[in-house]
């Protein structure tokens, strides 16, 4: 599967970097620097999500699509099913402040999760 297996309308809205292999949405962001579109009637939803049920399948249920690269794009291989839990560590570990996972993870009451 590749980025020609997409519905137009979707691929002309990304742009492959050559550098970072990451898949640029062109077209509206939410506020959180995600690609938004309406898909099949259903408006609001996460560009990196509907390119990678369109690729890969469904997410499945209970998981979300956390970025394994930094740049929120919607490149199918950048992002993996796994929990919100999971996403904090990565952004964490992104950051360089494993110290202050702990405190972040009690202020977000997560302790009790995993
Ligand atoms: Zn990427």
């Amino acid at each position: 599967m590749s980025i020609l297996d997409l519905p137009k309308h979707i691929r002309e809205k990304i742009c492959v970097n050559p550098i970072t292999g990451c898949w640029d949405w062109l077209a509206y962001k939410n506020p959180d620097g995600y690609g938004q579109l309406t898909f099949n009637g259903k408006p609001g939803l996460r560009a990196h999500t509907v390119v990678y049920t369109i690729l890969k399948g469904p997410v499945p249920d209970g998981l979300q699509l956390n970025h394994k690269c930094k740049h929120k794009c919607v490149n199918p291989d950048h992002v993996y099913p796994g929990t919100h839990g999971d996403n904090i560590d990565d952004y964490y570990r992104d950051k360089g402040q494993p110290c202050q996972y702990q405190n972040v993870r009690q202020k977000l009451n997560l302790s009790a999760e995993n």
